[in-house]
């Protein structure tokens, strides 16, 4: 069994070691001075990774419980919701929806797709507006990252109120919260911002709170009225998880120094380095070749292998982690996460495993190629 290990998954994702050491400091009171310090930093700077002046929320629990709060605030009994979906994470959308007892009107693309905004402008006035409008900006299970610049674009004009799921993709591609008209973006932790998992975030614009006011589904530790009057004092509504908070102003602390934009050009080379390395290897990718695609690279498994076997043979022989396909892809993809604290050494790290494991099985690939292509790939500098 191996002992280093490489993190390549689309979340958790490895944490700097500032990161770590923040989180080992002493347990502090969550109702103290220094507690309230810390959160108004780390409520300030996640203002400041929203591009968003609005607020922006923190529950503790994993990314699922801020999609969870924005239906149970957002949505009305037997009220409809739009869901636009294409793969996974869109389906959770509509799971959760439905099971809050919304009428969920789904605008569903195969897996892998990109949603287009042209057909969510026609099914919004089909509709007649005045939705709920659940989208996705980095569809994990496919690699494709959405235009919901355009897709938010659609729903102006219509009453209705646009909800982003950034859970994947918040710090590792732009999302422009207030410029581009998002109501509610919802993240997590545990990807692109390099914190563990275990802190949902949520920033809410004036008409989703308008929106919120109809609402008449059960809510009581997602309420968004409750943690907005906690936050504001700021004296937290209940237990927050203090070391995540601790952590993730770190974090954030971090990404900021360097500022955004680096660490969209960052991951948007990453991306094209993976793509790169993978095409020299003579694999297939699933997800688009293109930069948007900058957070997940998905990679069709040769014919005859099982992606899922050579996950685990990786994992167990090089201590490589990475992801296979979820859904009605498993086993038929290969995910490779390149977000937050991953450098391209990372990528060739988890290129080069792949290769071997993957003639071991018998595949068909050139080998000794893939990681320098991508070493090389990632040192050009086209700009994004
Ligand atoms: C990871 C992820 C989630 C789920 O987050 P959890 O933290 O596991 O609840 C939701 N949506 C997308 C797009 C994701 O990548």
């Amino acid at each position: 069994v191996a002992e280093k290990h490489y993190l390549l998954t689309p979340g958790p994702t490895p944490i700097p070691p500032q990161v770590a050491t923040a989180m080992a400091a002493p347990m502090i009171h969550h109702r103290g001075a220094d507690f309230r310090a810390l959160l108004q930093r780390c409520l300030q700077r996640l203002r400041e990774v929203f591009r968003t002046e609005q607020d922006v929320l923190v529950f503790t629990s994993s990314g699922t419980g801020a999609m969870e709060s924005a239906v149970s605030n957002l949505g009305t009994r037997d009220g409809r919701v739009l869901v636009v979906s294409a793969g996974h994470f869109g389906e959770r959308w509509a799971a959760i929806a439905g099971a809050y007892g919304c009428e969920v009107e789904h605008l569903r693309y195969a897996w892998g797709e990109n949603p287009s905004p042209d057909d969510l402008a026609s099914r919004l006035a089909e509709l007649g507006g005045e939705t709920v409008v659940l989208l996705t900006q980095s569809e994990t299970s496919t690699g494709v990252v959405a235009d919901v610049q355009a897709l938010a674009a659609a729903c102006r004009g219509t009453g209705s109120v646009a909800v982003v799921d950034a859970i994947s993709s918040l710090g590792a591609v732009p999302l422009e919260v207030d410029e581009w008209g998002i109501d509610v973006a919802v993240s997590g932790s545990q990807k692109a911002l390099m914190t563990p998992p275990g802190l949902a975030l949520v920033s809410v614009s004036q008409a989703a709170w308008r929106r919120r006011e109809q609402g008449d589904l059960p809510r009581f530790y997602f309420d968004w009225e409750r943690t907005r009057k906690a936050q504001e004092r700021p004296l937290p509504a209940f237990t927050p998880a203090v070391s995540l908070v601790a952590g993730l102003d770190v974090a954030l602390g971090l990404l900021l120094e360097k500022g955004l934009d680096a660490a969209f050009e960052h991951h948007a080379r990453l991306g094209r380095a993976c793509r790169e390395g993978v095409k020299a290897m003579g694999l297939e990718l699933f997800s688009p070749d293109d930069d948007r695609s900058a957070v997940v690279t998905a990679i069709r498994a040769p014919d005859g292998v099982e992606s899922g076997e050579i996950v685990a043979k990786l994992r167990e022989r090089f201590g490589i982690t990475i992801a296979g396909g979820q859904g009605e892809l498993r086993d038929k993809i290969f995910r490779i996460g390149h977000i937050g604290y991953i450098d391209v050494f990372d990528v060739s790290a988890a290129l080069a495993g792949l290769e071997v494991a993957l003639a071991d099985a018998g595949a068909d690939i050139e080998r000794g190629v893939a990681a320098s292509r991508a070493l090389e790939t990632y040192a050009q500098r086209t700009p994004v």
